[in-house]
């Protein structure tokens, strides 16, 4: 992959600039890497995939003959330094995942770093202490991101999980780089695969849209009748809509001051000529727990003291079919509460869909919310063509809103 051509995402220039498009030889490259990993009481990392991630993107300056600066959160520091944040636990760790010496600074902004960086030699890495010891990191401080910028001669963004962030670290620093920076090859796979879908998707295209609150889903909603085919809707969303439209929801969740919203997004889908499907059935229970008194009935006709809590039979064999002929699949949160046992199914037959549709040649993208968690219990990750890390950050690209991180690389 060298260019990316990216066709309508606003953000997006006609073309974003990676790692292949540069060669690294003597240069001391800033990243900014998603070294958020999570620890257990003695420190030790407990997933590291979030490093193995971007284990490439270093290489490829390492390779090139140049060094390499590291830079990134760890947690959620209060006020200032706390030890079981630091970052000092990952590097055996890096040094083990790269086979290169990996060198530490306990201040991101001190002279020290500084006398660091510049003693440097190609080959070498160095590993900045958590950013977010400093709260001008969260703030997007200028001065504290041009302090930052003197640790290196180019900058690469590689931290897709906070692109959506305006932070000194992700987005004011780039600043800094004109001409020299550029997107390292995590970036650049969410960008692409999000532009599978938002950009020039191959038709027809099916989001499904489930979880919990439509408050959280509109603007996703929203965005995706410009682009969609069909819209899943499945989840604890999906009782607002049938409530929006007169129907008994007995106590499955509903968010009432969202019904005028739901109906404005059926009516506009109707304008665009986009099939909104609802689910027809659901399972429904006398309470939010595994072993509660169960039923299938209607979505719009839920019995007084129960609440949905997974879409029906009917609903899961009309989803499935409709998944069946699309050629690109976006799914973003579970069709019920699939944590539980009883009301694991919708979702679960949904994950098969996906995967059998992508067995025959859709691409299918997961992501944001609990859908990828969703489809690693079901154990289908293999099979669908794409999973996000990206949470939050992949929720605003879908929303169509410009991502701090991918701006400051483009301009
Ligand atoms: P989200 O983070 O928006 O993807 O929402 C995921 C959460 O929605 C999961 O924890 C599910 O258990 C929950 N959820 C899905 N369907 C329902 C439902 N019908 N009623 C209540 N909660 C639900």
């Amino acid at each position: 992959m060298t260019k990316i051509f990216l066709l309508f995402a606003p953000q997006i220039n006609n073309f974003m600039q990676t790692v292949d498009d540069f060669n690294f030889k003597d240069e001391k490259v800033l990243i900014r890497v998603d070294f958020n990993v999570p620890l257990n009481e003695n420190l030790e990392i407990t997933d590291n995939s979030r490093m193995t991630a971007a284990i490439p993107t270093i290489m490829k300056v390492i390779g090139d003959g140049g060094s390499v600066v590291l830079m990134s959160h760890l947690g959620r520091p209060k006020n200032g330094p706390e030890p079981k944040f630091s970052l000092i636990s990952l590097v055996k760790e890096l040094e083990k995942l790269t086979s290169v010496k990996v060198h530490f600074a306990s201040d991101c902004i001190s002279e020290e770093a500084i006398g660091m960086a510049d003693s440097l030699n190609n080959g070498e890495i160095l590993l900045l202490e958590n950013l977010r010891f400093y709260k001008e990191e969260k703030e997007g401080a200028i001065g504290f991101a041009n302090e930052l910028a003197e640790l290196g001669s180019f900058y690469i963004n590689d931290a897709f999980g906070t692109a959506h962030r305006a932070h000194a670290s992700t987005a004011v620093i780039a600043a800094n780089f004109k001409g020299k920076k550029c997107f390292g090859y995590i970036m650049a796979r969410e960008i692409a695969n999000a532009e599978k879908v938002i950009g020039d998707p191959q038709k027809p295209l099916t989001a499904i849209v489930g979880g919990a609150k439509v408050s959280d889903k509109t603007l996703i909603v929203k965005n995706l009748l410009k682009v969609a085919d069909n819209i899943l809707i499945g989840g604890g969303m999906a009782y607002t809509f049938y409530k929006a439209q007169g129907g008994v929801i007995g106590n499955s969740l509903c968010e009432d001051d969202r019904l005028e919203l739901c109906k404005e997004i059926l009516e506009e889908a109707k304008v665009k000529g986009v099939n909104i499907y609802l689910p027809e059935d659901s399972i429904s229970a006398s309470a939010f727990s595994n072993d509660a008194d169960q039923k299938v009935e209607q979505s719009n006709a839920i019995s007084d003291g129960y609440m949905g809590l997974d879409i029906g039979p009917k609903a899961q064999e009309v989803y499935k079919n409709v998944l069946l002929g699309s050629k690109t699949i976006l799914w973003n949160g579970p069709m019920g509460v699939f944590e539980m046992s009883s009301y694991e199914s919708g979702t679960k037959e949904i994950a098969m869909a996906v995967a059998e549709a992508t067995g025959k040649g859709a691409f299918s993208l997961i992501g944001g919310g609990d859908s990828a968690a969703a489809i690693n219990k079901f154990n289908l990750g293999d099979q669908v063509s794409y999973i996000s890390t990206g949470g939050g950050a992949l929720l605003e690209y879908f929303e169509g809103k410009e991502l701090p991180g991918i701006k400051a690389i483009n301009d």
